[in-house]
């Protein structure tokens, strides 16, 4: 009977993507015996994932046969759309891939491959030490904190998310449209994503492990007829919803009011934008509606 499986195999491709490395160091960072990793060692070997080189009697080193790519996820609150494309690309082309959380990034050898994203522009330097650090490196850094015009390449764009770069996620993430008709003077979905319009319906994306959807959308409710055709499939599967962005709560109607109670608490609370203090009449009267459609309370105006 084949022994029982205590570890994923990828833990060990993950611990090798930094640098190569000698069995006990490899045992010691999993936390198993030496003769454990040897074992699923020898499993990559067989599937020509790693490649062993002896050292001396006592020492092999491993190392990956695939290409070493590193991401660096320097400050997402969510998972990493972005991050989770280029994994998925770089995976089906047998590449190893390893996610670093945050700006503090060790390695020994230099990944074939590293890509960082920054969200937050107070974060736009957070990466300078590590280019300084090592000066021929090259890092591929994107994210709206670092160049709003940056996009992915088709090839990498049109990929599935890969999902397990974030296992602590349970829920389906995409965009059914892009940018906004407003142009909110502090906001950068204009620039970087231009007017609204439709992108893709979340059929095309929504993956069944999931019984969550979250929309990453950045206006939602600035196409209530597409919102209404979404949601209401969301609800014909019986999927819990959510919103990533504060709904823009001056488009909400008396529909749309009952079609979000409907989908209320489904996933997080819902929660909507209050930007001027100018539209203080129009809000009050939305809250109105809110309330008539059934909200008693945690109508949350960020
Ligand atoms: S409505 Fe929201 S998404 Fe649109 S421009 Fe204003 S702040 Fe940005």
């Amino acid at each position: 009977m084949a022994a029982k499986r205590k570890y994923e195999l990828n833990k060990f491709l993950e611990v090798l993507i930094t640098k190569s490395m000698s069995t006990g160091v490899i045992a010691r960072k999993l936390k198993c015996c030496s003769s454990t990793a040897l074992r699923y060692l020898r499993e990559l070997k067989k599937a020509k994932q790693v490649i062993e080189q002896r050292i001396s009697n006592t020492i092999n080193l491993w190392k990956l046969t695939g290409k070493r790519i590193l991401l660096i996820d320097v400050d997402s609150k969510i998972p990493n759309f972005a991050l989770m494309k280029i994994s998925a690309y770089h995976k089906s082309l047998g590449g190893n891939v390893l996610l670093t959380h945050g700006s503090q990034v060790k390695f020994t050898d230099i990944p074939d491959r590293i890509y960082a994203s920054i969200i937050y522009k107070k974060n736009k330097h957070a990466l300078d030490y590590i280019l300084t650090q090592y000066p021929d490196l090259n890092i591929d850094i994107g994210g709206s904190g670092y160049d709003l015009t940056k996009e992915l390449p088709d090839h990498i764009e049109n990929m599935a998310p890969d999902y397990s770069l974030y296992p602590e996620n349970d829920s389906s993430l995409g965009f059914s449209s892009r940018g906004c008709f407003r142009k909110c003077p502090f906001c950068i979905v204009h620039e970087k994503e231009g007017n609204f319009r439709r992108v893709q319906h979340p059929e095309e994306w929504y993956n069944p492990k999931f019984r969550k959807i979250t929309f990453l959308d950045n206006n939602i409710l600035a196409d209530k007829e597409w919102f209404m055709q979404i949601t209401d499939w969301c609800i014909a599967r019986g999927l819990k919803v959510w919103f990533t962005q504060g709904l823009d709560i001056r488009l909400v109607d008396s529909e749309i009011a009952k079609r979000l109670f409907e989908i209320r608490n489904h996933h997080h609370m819902i929660t909507f934008a209050w930007d001027n203090l100018a539209d203080e009449s129009t809000i009050r009267e939305k809250i109105e509606l809110l309330k008539q459609a059934g909200f008693t309370k945690n109508i949350m105006l960020q």
